[in-house]
């Protein structure tokens, strides 16, 4: 059974691991061609092509390594990168809580510099900034940097790496806090970025980053959040061996519910003994080597579960629209494009999708060309059920569109299996 799954893995491998370099052999899981999830189409470019990118992750047989080649340079994607931060109230309120505990856990004040990798439009920083805490931002995106800096949120538009580290470094000091949430996943040059870090790093320093748990995203069938800009998929192990790599020791973890479940990982110079190692990190080290994260044989079986998810979300919107009900959507993020494209869900699905962000409005979902409009839409056509594409935020979208239970309609998640509520 294990060579006849294994032989049924292997592929003709034309990348190299992100981090280690070996050769990638092994097909984690191939999700087609899709278009970049955050390329929203325009009116005026609905009679256009549109670019498609195959969505095929790989996992590297050394380090166990989740990963996508980088199809596109990450310019194209983070020039003017349309997700703002902000418009999540639980994310906002998550960054909250995230910095009173740090500025207690590190006894941060007005002689403490605090710097975000990725900071986005300044939703997490402001913390610190009303705290008193100095802090820099780093953000590729110059037209989210730009919201950021409206906020008094100092802001510098970069690509963060060894190169920049350096410079940022020279100009403002090093950092007595290193952040960055849902950053790593998204880099490219993975030695660069936390070679960087290392870098920036003050000798007493401590690394906080956070990142989608690989064990979670196999474990609930989260295969949507797979998709171009994401570029690796970590678990513990992995991302120990990472930092360990450039001297860097991960003292701490937490696991968080965020994004599906994700990590929260603790670093700090391998040098710097005087922070301790938690147990937690043996014992999440431990958790995952018995789960199998050690062994391909683990990875190999989540490709059958993907597949059975698509036919399973299918038969219910196949089902729905027999019957002669309505379908909408709700919300137009990352993650929706990679459901929306590999499961074929165009508007003969789903009549059109809203979301909260007004950048979004007037234009249509990535390949698959639903139209999105502002939530308001929903009370207006009383739909029969509301499809949540963000499943992250079930608990908040429900609760913003109660109403819906009025005409008596109906919430659907898709992941980790459909379920109608
Ligand atoms: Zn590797």
């Amino acid at each position: 059974m294990k060579t006849e799954q294994a032989a049924t893995n292997l592929t003709d491998g034309y990348c190299d691991c992100r981090f280690c370099g070996t050769r990638l052999r092994h097909s984690f899981v191939d999700l087609g061609m899709s278009p970049l999830c955050q390329t929203h189409i325009a009116p005026e470019q609905l009679n256009h092509m549109e670019p498609f990118y195959p969505l095929h992750a790989y996992v590297c047989h050394e380090c166990f390594l989740v990963q996508l080649d980088e199809y596109v340079a990450p310019g194209d994607i983070f020039s003017d990168y349309a997700y703002f931060s902000s418009f999540a109230d639980s994310w906002v309120e998550h960054a909250r809580r995230y910095c009173e505990a740090m500025i207690a856990r590190l006894k941060l004040g007005a002689q403490s510099k605090v710097v975000e990798i990725a900071s986005n439009d300044g939703y997490l920083l402001q913390h610190f900034v009303r705290q008193g805490v100095p802090v820099l931002g780093v953000e590729p995106a110059a037209n989210i940097a730009e919201v950021a800096r409206g906020k008094g949120i100092p802001t510098t538009v970069r690509f963060f790496g060894q190169e920049s580290a350096r410079a940022i470094a020279k100009e403002s000091g090093q950092a007595d806090l290193l952040l960055g949430n849902n950053v790593l996943a998204h880099v490219p040059k993975l030695n660069d970025f936390v070679a960087g870090m290392k870098i920036l790093l003050k000798p007493q320093g401590v690394i906080t980053m956070e990142f989608p748990h690989l064990y979670r995203l196999m474990e609930r069938n989260q295969f949507d959040t797979i998709y171009h800009e994401h570029f690796s998929y970590f678990s513990f192990y992995t991302v120990e061996k990472v930092f360990a790599a450039h001297g860097l020791t991960l003292f701490d973890v937490e696991e968080l519910e965020t994004h599906g479940g994700s990590l929260r990982i603790f670093g700090r110079h391998t040098e710097n003994a005087a922070l301790t190692v938690t147990p937690r990190v043996g014992e999440l080290r431990q958790r995952e080597i018995d789960a199998g994260f050690t062994r391909l044989e683990t990875y190999f079986s989540f490709a059958e579960q993907v597949r059975e998810t698509k036919r399973a979300i299918l038969e219910f919107l196949i089902g729905a629209k027999r019957a002669g009900k309505s379908v909408v959507g709700y919300g137009a993020p990352g993650k929706g494009n990679t459901l929306l494209n590999y499961c074929g869900i165009r508007s003969d699905f789903l009549d059109y999708t809203v979301d909260r962000n007004p950048h979004k409005y007037g234009k249509y979902t990535p390949g698959t060309r639903i139209a999105i409009y502002h939530p308001d839409r929903i009370r207006e056509t009383k739909p029969d059920y509301v499809f949540f594409l963000p499943w992250n935020l079930k608990d908040e979208i429900a609760q913003q569109i109660s109403y819906v239970r009025d005409w008596g309609g109906k919430f659907v998640v898709p992941i980790p299996r459909v379920t109608i509520f």
